[in-house]
């Protein structure tokens, strides 16, 4: 199992290897260390423990299932699993964390949680866990986000979230990081800032791997169970990396299961029409934390794109950094159309639309089924697409 790499990784300066950290002003330093010293008290205990377990079963809806794809292994050879990500309560994995982070609130007495948001989709969960508890929730998202995303805003504004508009600089991701840690430090005594991926400064890569590592755990039981065995391949995209993380962690001390981290490709590997950090990017500092980034000539983090908005980010967690240059892991590539004709194939054989960030694990999934017919495929299914039907078929209409 994985409990002996979980102890091992982070260390108590919050380093994967030599990445991670917190490398942040000494006042928001100071807020991280209280944020890692409540979580270690607290995560521990048993009534936390059994509340969260019982959030997950009642709430959540989980263990979600483990299914495996009967018209698409025929088709293409191999044996296709999937992880359904997609059918936890809110339609992905990111409420996972987000009720972990929200139950950890709670449990340190704050009143109040705080986050950015790009497209809306942490939004979304965290504004879903702060109905739950019964919590005030803050989420700040660029004024061009919001226009892009305005679905999103409603259903989080409906949930009794505030979202404050970002009206500077471009106006999207970045500035909306700056407001929410400017409104989390002139309020942390009652509030608690929440990270939407394994990324940011210790002890956040930790605290969402931890909270993800149910997906992992699950995952490794009911594909045993269903096959005698443990899959020889193991597929998550990546975006930060938390979903990817969460399945990952349950299989890293299993040698003989290959693990494969999918990032966008996009529209081409040129500046600015991709996301391939991994495949592309040096080690370098992003939001106050180590890991690969893609960066400009000036060593700036780059434009990022991918046609899936969960996964256009310059970094990535600083786990995934750790876990490439032990080449624990190996890190791939799948374009927009690749994405795009996965997310119809799953549609039209499984009768399952997927995310397009999760299309990107099954486009990949289904390379390697052709190439490796008699190995198993074990993908996380990391969320429902509803949220892309319109967008897809206005960009790329609908298949002949
Ligand atoms: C946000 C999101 C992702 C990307 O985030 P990770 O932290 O890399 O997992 C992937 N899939 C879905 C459905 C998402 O909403």
């Amino acid at each position: 199992m994985s409990e002996n790499y979980l102890k091992k990784y982070p260390n108590e300066e919050g380093y994967f290897g030599a990445y991670g950290g917190a490398f942040l002003p000494p006042h928001l330093e100071q807020e991280m260390k209280r944020i890692t010293d409540a979580y270690y008290a607290i995560s521990k205990s048993h009534s936390f423990i059994s509340e969260l377990r019982s959030i997950r079963k009642h709430y959540q809806g989980r263990p979600t299932p483990v299914y495996f794809c009967n018209r698409l292994s025929e088709k293409y050879g191999g044996r296709i699993y999937l992880k359904r990500e997609d059918l936890n309560h809110s339609g992905a994995h990111k409420l996972n964390h987000c009720m972990g982070e929200a139950l950890l609130a709670k449990y340190m007495g704050k009143k109040k949680l705080i986050a950015e948001t790009g497209a809306g989709q942490h939004g979304v969960a965290l504004a879903t866990a702060a109905a739950y508890f019964g919590l005030e929730c803050e989420i700040h998202m660029g004024e061009v986000d919001m226009a892009k995303e305005h679905p999103n805003v409603v259903r989080m504004e409906i949930l009794g979230a505030k979202v404050i508009p970002v009206t500077h600089g471009l106006k999207t991701l970045k500035e909306a990081v700056d407001s929410a840690f400017d409104a989390y430090v002139n309020d942390s005594e009652n509030s608690l800032y929440c990270i939407g991926s394994v990324v940011g400064p210790h002890p956040f890569p930790m605290m969402v791997r931890d909270f993800q590592h149910v997906v992992g755990v699950e995952a490794r039981e009911q594909f045993a169970e269903m096959t005698g065995e443990l899959p020889d391949n193991v597929v998550a995209c990546v975006g930060g990396g938390s979903n990817a993380m969460g399945l990952f962690s349950g299989f890293i001390e299993d040698e003989e299961c290959k693990l494969y981290g999918v990032e966008p490709s996009g529209k081409s590997f040129k500046p600015g029409e991709h996301a391939a950090t991994m495949t592309l990017g040096k080690p370098g500092m992003i939001h106050g934390f180590k890991c690969y980034v893609l960066q400009d000539d000036e060593g700036n983090p780059a434009p990022v794109y991918s046609v899936a908005s969960g996964l256009d980010y310059p970094g990535v967690g600083p786990e995934h950094s750790m876990l490439k240059d032990m080449k624990k892991v190996e890190y791939v590539t799948i374009s927009d159309q690749e994405a795009i004709d996965a997310f119809y194939e799953l549609s039209r054989m499984e009768g399952i639309i997927p995310a397009l960030e999760s299309a990107h694990a099954v486009a990949y999934a289904l390379k390697m089924a052709k190439e490796h017919k008699r190995e198993s495929i074990l993908v996380n299914l990391s969320g429902r697409g509803d949220k892309d039907i319109d967008f897809v078929v206005d960009k790329f209409g609908l298949p002949k």
